[in-house]
């Protein structure tokens, strides 16, 4: 006998039911999407539930791979078998002797096929007292059981499932609408895009560069952690905005000490006509509270001022230790640590104004004209875009 299928079992979509069909529909597609690098794999829907027939492929793997899909409750490994009751104990014998460290078990079987003659109550004993019978130094315990056998009887087959294995959470990425995500090669912007993917948005990326201030391998950065969000957002678009001419501008325009807050704006302004060409309804950031001078109360104040769109700061209230945290576990965390400058830090005064206003920053704004620099760094805007198991560069690694 054999593992054959993964259980899926997804909690929350079930509770927005006016949507339901068009959640689990693209939980579906981003499922199979997810499984393309093992092709043999077939995924089944059936009312509530999904399935994926392994096929042969590898169990843990494609266990894995499941566990990055955001929409997802819970998985488990099943064993499918006919509707006899014998069949359904070797199954439960199977699933349970998988896990050769349980000691203890109880077994919860539901019923949706009424038509199945024996009943749950009933099947539950029969299932346990078989179990007992064919291992030794085994025993029920129906409170803190190591392994929860759970049968369940639909109209297709009955399935037996033993170990729970956590899903990612969230909704499906595509069923929430779609967001601008401003990537730096930072730490936390990718955690933010990651965050902002799990309710369900799909994301777009705009990166802002500074050549020859900034390296190609900067820009090269970035890519990979655009590439690295795949795994969660199967595709990912990213705009590359040439970034020189106004950073320079404002280098020698501007007052050293609002730079930095007239940059935001200037990156805010771009990102949203962006988002507006593409139909975008958000801006995303990875911006938190109180790290760097750019992210106190006033400086967010006078940033935001340009833009009305929602702008989503999934990390506002995290600290960094848990931001970093969460970066490792995503796999974007070795990426943002290659050492190299990004635009911001190049043209960093020594000492921005941590109290920046809304009138100020107008006012120095209004003594030039950015308007045809903005239109030019939009018109070369490059757009690449990344889709799962395009392979992230490794040869910068060695540098760390
Ligand atoms: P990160 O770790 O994401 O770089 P940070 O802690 O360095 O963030 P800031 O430098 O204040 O914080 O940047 C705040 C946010 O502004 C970033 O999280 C990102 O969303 C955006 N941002 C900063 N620099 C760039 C850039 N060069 N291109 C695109 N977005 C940027
Ligand atoms: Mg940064």
């Amino acid at each position: 006998m054999n593992f054959e299928h993964i259980m899926i079992r997804y909690g929350e979509m079930a509770l927005k039911k006016k949507n339901r069909n068009q959640f689990e529909r693209r939980l579906h597609h981003n499922i199979i999407e997810k499984l393309k690098p093992y092709p043999n794999t077939h995924v089944k829907k059936t009312r509530d539930r999904m399935y994926v027939l392994l096929n042969g492929e590898p169990e843990d793997e494609v266990m894995k791979s499941l566990q990055e899909v955001f929409g997802i409750h819970s998985l488990s490994f099943a064993v499918k078998t006919d509707k006899t009751e014998e069949l359904i104990k070797e199954a439960a014998l199977f699933a349970f002797q998988a896990d050769d460290t349980a000691k203890t078990f109880k077994v919860s079987a539901k019923r949706t096929d009424k038509q199945f003659p024996v009943h749950s109550q009933d099947l539950n004993q029969h299932l346990g007292g078989y179990i007992l019978a064919h291992t030794e130094g085994v025993r029920v315990d129906v409170h803190n059981p190591d392994v929860e056998l759970k049968v369940e009887v639909r109209h297709d087959a009955a399935y037996v499932t033993s170990k729970d294995y956590p899903g990612a959470g969230g909704l499906p990425v595509g069923t929430t609408g779609k967001s601008l995500l401003l990537l730096s090669g930072g730490i936390d912007s990718p955690v933010a895009g990651y965050l902002t993917m799990k309710r369900g948005v799909e994301i777009e990326a705009v990166h802002f560069h500074s050549p020859p201030y900034t390296s190609e391998r900067a820009k090269q950065k970035v890519l990979d952690l655009a590439k690295a969000m795949t795994r969660y957002g199967n595709r990912v678009k990213v705009h590359v905005v040439p970034f020189t001419k106004v950073q320079q501008k404002i280098h020698r325009e501007m007052p050293e000490g609002y730079s930095m807050t007239i940059m935001r704006r200037m990156m805010m302004r771009i990102s949203e006509s962006l988002a507006n060409n593409r139909e975008i309804l958000s801006l995303t950031t990875g911006e938190s509270l109180g790290q760097v001078a750019s992210q106190t109360m006033e400086s967010m104040h006078a940033i935001n001022d340009v833009t009305n769109y929602p702008i989503i700061r999934p990390l506002v209230s995290m600290d960094k230790l848990d931001i970093i945290d969460l970066s490792k576990k995503i796999g974007t965390y070795d990426i943002s640590i290659r050492p190299f400058e990004d635009c911001c830090t190049v043209f960093l005064p020594s000492a921005p104004k941590t109290r920046p206003t809304r009138e100020k920053a107008a006012s120095y704004e209004a003594h030039a004209d950015f308007t045809d620099d903005l239109q030019e760094a939009l018109r070369q805007t490059e757009t690449i875009e990344f889709k799962s198991g395009d392979t992230i560069n490794k040869e910068f690694e060695d540098l760390l």
